[in-house]
C-alpha cells in the first residue's frame, strides 16, 4: 500500500482540504463521494444477482404451466396430469434449493403411474421430458434381473441415460429415467419370499439405492461383457425416477381394502359412493404392497397416481387434438410431397370403432390408421397427384384387404 504523506482519499487522491468527510482506514482512507459511489455500485451488483436469482426462479413453469404444456399432447388423464405437474414443479424447486442454504432438505418426489397398457404413461413421462429438455430413457422393468443372473443389472439404467445425454454426466444426473413394467417385478405374494425370487424381489432391492440417491458406478457401454471397462459415477440424487406399471387386477386389492375401511374404523363412509366402476382412481400405497411391491420401493415412489381406461371420445380426440397427433403425422407427410391430405370424419369414427373392436386401445389408431395409408404413401410420390380425400370406403376397403391379409396368412 502507497504512503500517504498527508491526507487524502485512496481512491480519487483528492486531499482532506478538498473532501466533505474523509474516512480513515487501517491503510488508507476514503473521502465521502467515493464512498457513495462504492455504495452505489454494490447495491447495483447485489440487484444484478438478485435479478438473476429470481429470474431463474420465474423461468421455473407453475404447476398450471407444467399441465397446460401436458394437454398439448396428452388427452385426458386430468388426475395424473395434476400430480405430474405437481411433483414435477417440486423437482424444479429442489433442483434450485442448493442455492439456499438451510437445513430443510427438500426430498425427491419419484413417481409411479398406475394404469392399464396404452392410457398414455409413457406419454405422459416423454412429454414431461420434452418439457424440461433433459435426458430421457425408458427402460422396461422385465429386462432387469439381480446382480449375478442372465439379464441386465439395474445399472444399465443409468448406462441408457449416459447414452442419451451424450455422456454429459452432469447432464445426466438432472434426466428422467422411466421404468415400464414396474409391476412384472412384483413379488408372487404379499409375504416376504422365502426362496430368492430372482426376477422380482432381487431387482426391487436393487432399484432402491438408485430411487433413493446415491453414487452409483456404471458401465459406460452396459452389460457384462465387458468386464475390464471403466465405470463412470453417477449420482442419481437428482435423477427423476417415473415407473409405470398395468398392475393387472389391482383393483380387487383396492376393492377389498376399501370393503374393510366401510366395515371398519372408517364405517360412516357412505359405500355407495364409491365408483366401483373405476376403482384405480382410490389406489394407495397400500394396495401396491399387497400387489407385491415391497415397502422399501414404494416409499420411495411417494407420488402414486392412476390413469383411467380410455374410452370412445378419448381415442376420437387422440386422433386428431395432440399437437402431433396421428392425423396430423399423416398430413404433414403428405404434405412434404406437396399433396394435401383430408379425411372425411367418418373414417375417423370407423378407425376409433376399429381399435375398439381389435381391443387394441389408442396404441391400435396408429396400426389401423397405417393400413389404411400404406397404399398411398406407396403410391401417390411417383404420380404427382396433388389431392388426396381419404373417405369411409376407401377405408373399409383398405382395412378388409389386410383383415383379409392376416387371416390367409
Ligand atoms: P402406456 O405407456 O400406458 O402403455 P403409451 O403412452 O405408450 O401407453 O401410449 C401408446 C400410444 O397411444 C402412444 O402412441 C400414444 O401416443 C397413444 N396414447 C395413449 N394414451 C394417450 C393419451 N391419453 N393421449 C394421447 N395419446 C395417447
Amino acid at each position: 500500500m502507497a504512503k500517504f504523506t498527508s491526507k487524502q482519499c485512496s481512491f480519487c487522491s483528492r486531499p482532506e482540504n478538498r473532501v466533505n468527510v474523509l474516512l480513515t482506514g487501517e491503510h488508507g482512507y476514503i473521502c465521502d463521494e467515493c464512498a457513495e459511489q462504492a455504495h452505489k455500485i454494490i447495491q447495483e451488483a447485489m440487484q444484478s444477482k438478485e435479478d438473476k436469482f429470481s429470474a431463474a426462479k420465474d423461468k421455473t413453469p407453475r404447476p398450471k404451466e407444467i399441465k397446460e404444456f401436458m394437454d398439448q399432447y396428452v388427452i385426458g388423464q386430468d388426475d395424473a396430469k395434476r400430480y405430474l405437474s405437481v411433483a414435477v414443479y417440486n423437482h424444479y424447486k429442489r433442483l434450485s434449493q442448493k442455492e439456499v442454504k438451510d437445513d430443510v432438505e427438500i426430498e425427491k418426489s419419484n413417481i409411479i403411474l398406475v394404469g392399464s397398457t396404452g392410457t398414455g404413461k409413457t406419454l405422459l413421462a416423454k412429454t414431461i421430458a420434452r418439457m424440461l429438455k433433459v435426458p430421457f430413457t425408458i427402460v422396461d422393468a422385465t429386462v432387469l434381473t439381480e446382480a449375478g443372473y442372465v439379464g441386465e443389472d439395474v445399472e444399465s439404467l443409468l448406462t441408457r441415460l449416459l447414452q442419451a445425454a451424450n455422456y454429459n454426466i452432469k447432464a445426466a444426473e438432472r434426466g428422467i429415467v422411466f421404468i415400464d413394467e414396474i409391476d412384472k417385478i412384483a413379488r408372487k405374494g404379499d409375504n416376504p419370499s422365502i426362496t430368492r425370487d430372482v426376477s422380482g424381489e432381487g431387482v426391487q432391492q436393487g432399484l432402491l439405492k438408485l430411487l433413493e440417491g446415491s453414487v452409483v458406478n456404471v458401465p459406460p457401454q452396459g452389460g457384462r461383457k465387458h468386464p475390464d471397462q471403466q465405470m463412470i459415477a453417477v449420482d442419481t440424487k437428482d435423477i427423476l425416477f417415473i415407473c409405470g406399471g398395468a398392475f393387472d387386477g389391482i383393483e380387487k386389492k383396492i376393492a377389498q381394502r376399501m370393503n374393510t375401511q366401510v366395515v371398519g374404523y372408517n364405517a360412516s363412509r357412505d359405500n355407495k359412493k364409491i365408483d366401483r366402476m373405476n376403482l384405480l382412481q382410490y389406489i394407495a400405497p397400500q394396495d401396491l404392497k399387497s400387489f407385491g411391491l415391497i415397502p422399501e420401493i414404494i416409499g420411495r415412489l411417494p407420488i402414486l397416481t392412476y390413469l383411467k381406461s380410455l374410452d370412445r371420445m378419448a381415442l376420437r380426440n387422440i386422433l386428431t387434438e395432440p399437437k402431433n397427433s396421428i392425423i396430423k403425422q399423416y398430413v404433414k407427410l403428405f404434405a412434404m410431397d406437396n399433396v394435401s391430405l383430408r379425411f372425411d370424419e367418418d373414417v375417423l369414427e370407423y378407425i376409433v370403432d376399429k381399435a375398439i373392436e381389435f381391443k387394441l386401445g389408442a396404441r391400435g389408431l396408429r396400426s389401423i390408421t397405417e393400413d389404411i395409408m400404406m397404399d398411398a404413401m406407396f403410391e401417390i410420390p411417383s404420380t404427382g397427384q396433388k389431392e388426396l380425400h381419404i373417405t369411409l370406403d376407401y377405408a373399409k376397403e383398405h382395412i378388409e384387404k389386410t383383415e383379409y391379409q392376416q387371416t390367409a396368412c
